[in-house]
């Protein structure tokens, strides 16, 4: 008989063997060591139960009429422990002795036999149970593993489950912005278009009645003097004056309001001509206001070559209208930082609280009102020129120290790139 076959990794089953009668003990014991067993011999139920205790045997052979303690006692007393329940027990008892089968299975009993033995049934028992007790263990031990598998498996589903929650909430969290953003699109074509036909109507309702007003003010300035006081010549003064202001308010509106329309091309643009260009418009008043300005080599950009000359105009053209006493010094220059340029322009003018730095970029917001002319539309243009061209604007200021206005644009590269994506998001 094969006994390896049956143990557990591979190693020689361990046998304990319990009788008070010696002579028994030697028989068993060395017919089981022939067949090549390790066994362990104990007289007693008590030298039984600390030997199971202390190495667990794969089997117990357990004479049931000993003194003091019975085998049925020590077998209870062994499935009693969680360290030797699980050693299988056979009871062996003389024929003349007689075995309490109920009893001896009502304790946790195996098997029995009884003796005189024939030795090959011994085995074949021993090697049943044995076996049957290998492969409870394995079975306890994959269904161990099977569980710990579950645990995981119950783990990683709760897990998938929540990320797919999230994921769920994450695109619907998108979907509503974008449906908020389609809206405040949506809004924002119909007040662009509502103010492109008011630019129309107020260019062709407005213009020419103020032309007529501008005119007949210019013919009785010209004909009236002689006729007319000092008080209502001066009356005459203010209405051309306010025919001016508001004939720049509507030209002003009227090219706001065509921003997004213009028909020049994106080019390449050489910012030197574009400033160059810029500071020969404001010539007047670079004059008038002995304004110094100044600027490093700008690099080349692409984009519509009037909206950076009037970009440039307005933001030079700020920095010389809102100064101090001292004469207006200015300075222009631009960096490459990853794919945009990052411009700026510094004015050591009368600044402005940072709480309105971003108010004034806002279409008729303005903050000096009183003490200087204007239309409040200079920045509202020049945050949609720069955002035209992909960029953005924006300021820091310090009250009576000065101003910097920064935007950027993106360098060719990114332009281009831009473009691309455009292209194939509306392909026709
Ligand atoms: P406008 O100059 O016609 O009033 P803008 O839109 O160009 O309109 O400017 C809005 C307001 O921002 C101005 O009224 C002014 O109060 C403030 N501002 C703009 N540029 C400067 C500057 N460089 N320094 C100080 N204040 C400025």
């Amino acid at each position: 008989m094969d006994i390896n076959r049956t143990q557990p990794l591979g190693i020689l089953a361990d046998i304990l063997i319990v009788d008070d009668e010696p002579n028994n003990l030697r028989v068993l014991s060395n017919l089981l060591k022939q067949q090549g067993y390790k066994v362990r011999a104990v007289l007693s139920g008590e030298m039984a139960l600390s030997a199971a205790k202390l190495t667990p045997p794969d089997l117990i052979l357990l004479d049931i009429m000993m003194p003091d303690m019975d085998g049925y006692q020590v077998c209870h007393q062994l499935k009693n422990d969680s360290d030797t329940c699980q050693i299988p027990v056979i009871f062996v008892s003389a024929k003349d002795q007689g075995i309490d089968k109920v009893k001896a299975f009502a304790v946790g009993g195996v098997d029995y036999i009884t003796k005189p033995f024939q030795v090959e049934e011994v085995f074949a028992r021993m090697e049943c149970h044995l076996k049957l007790n290998y492969l409870q263990m394995k079975l306890e031990e994959q269904n161990y593993h099977l569980q710990a598998e579950i645990c995981q498996r119950n783990a990683a589903e709760k897990a998938l489950k929540e990320q797919n929650e999230q994921l769920r909430q994450e695109i619907e969290r998108r979907q509503l912005t974008e449906i908020a953003l389609q809206k405040t699109n949506q809004e924002l074509a119909r007040s662009n278009a509502d103010l492109e036909q008011f630019s129309a109507i107020a260019s062709h309702d407005l213009r020419s009645p103020l032309a007529t007003i501008n005119g007949y003010a210019q013919l009785l300035q010209l004909c009236g003097k002689e006729q007319l006081d000092d008080k209502c010549n001066n009356f005459v003064e203010q209405i051309l004056k306010l025919c001016d202001r508001t004939d720049l308010l509507i030209g002003e509106l009227l090219s706001y309001a065509h921003l997004n329309q213009a028909q020049d091309p994106f080019q390449l643009l050489s910012c030197d001509r574009l400033v160059q260009q810029a500071l020969e418009n404001l010539g007047t008043e670079i004059y008038q206001n002995q304004a110094q300005v100044t600027y490093d080599p700008l690099p080349e950009i692409i984009g519509t070559e009037s909206q950076f000359v009037q970009l440039f105009q307005n933001l030079i053209g700020n920095a010389i209208k809102y100064r101090r006493e001292d004469s207006p010094r200015i300075h222009l220059s631009a960096v490459l930082q990853d794919n945009h340029y990052l411009f700026s322009i510094q004015d050591n003018g009368i600044g402005i609280e940072e709480k309105y730095s971003e108010h004034i970029f806002q279409i008729f917001k303005r903050l000096h009102s009183q003490d200087y002319p204007g239309t409040g539309i200079g920045l509202a243009t020049c945050r949609k020129i720069v955002e035209r061209h992909g960029g953005s604007i924006w300021l820091k200021s310090q009250v009576a120290q000065g101003s910097t206005f920064y935007f950027t644009v993106p360098n060719k590269q990114r332009v281009v790139e831009r473009q691309m994506i455009a292209a194939i998001a509306s392909p026709n």
